[in-house]
């Protein structure tokens, strides 16, 4: 992993963490992600802040008026409720506040079981929550990393998502979760493609058994 670390900070350079500290932002924002694109998000993401001021505001609205505000992402009747669901359950937690906080401090494996009880949360969100939001030591697996992983051999074939979270936090290097993390989607988007992988313009392709096989092949 220390070699295919090198390789993609040679090629795509070494992104700068900026926890922002908005761990619920971080949770709605991913609810409203699920089965949509970027764009899609965006707006229905945008519609419900300019609507609603607080989170407290949301937690409390009607889920028909939440509904109503989000259904530019999609299958807002799910989503409404879900993130209901997800802010009644975090102020009741913190006996009314909608407070994450402490998960900036609370030992990571509390922190990370507390993000996955959560209605509808599961490993990656978790994982986004506390490395985008408070700088902690996790890495989202999504799409990108899952399949560039893959072909480089990090993950046993067949592997569940769950598992991955598991491989790349043992094998990434401490420390450098964010980086790994940006660089591998970085990689995904750019050169390792679902379908039509650049290999022959891959700083990885000498580290990359899919890679060599391609070329062979
Ligand atoms: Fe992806 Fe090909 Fe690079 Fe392997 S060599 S990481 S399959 S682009």
């Amino acid at each position: 992993m220390t070699a295919i670390r090198g390789r993609l900070r040679g090629y795509y350079g070494v992104p700068a963490p900026h926890p922002h500290g908005a761990a619920i932002d971080e949770v709605v924002l991913t609810v409203l992600s699920q089965n949509t694109n970027d764009r899609n998000r965006d707006i229905a993401y945008t519609r419900l802040i300019e609507r609603f001021p607080t989170w407290e505001a949301v937690r409390d609205a009607p889920v028909e008026e939440l509904e109503a505000a989000i259904a530019p992402g999609g299958i807002s009747k799910v989503k409404s409720a879900r993130i209901k669901a997800i802010l009644e359950q975090i102020a009741e937690h913190g006996e009314g506040r909608l407070d994450l906080d402490w998960l900036a401090v609370a030992p990571l494996s509390e922190a990370r079981d507390y993000l996955c009880a959560l209605p509808g949360i599961g490993r990656k969100t978790a994982a986004c929550v506390l490395l985008f939001a408070f700088g902690r030591p996790d890495i989202p697996v999504d799409t990108h990393v899952g399949r560039v992983g893959t072909r480089l051999g990090l993950f046993r074939p067949g592997a569940g998502f769950e598992e991955m979270h598991d491989t790349m936090l043992a094998i990434a290097p401490a420390g450098l979760e964010y980086e790994t993390h940006v660089n591998m989607i970085r990689h995904g988007r750019r050169l390792c493609d679902a379908r039509r992988p650049q290999c022959g313009e891959c700083p990885l392709l000498r580290l990359c058994p899919e890679g060599e096989a391609r070329r062979a092949g």
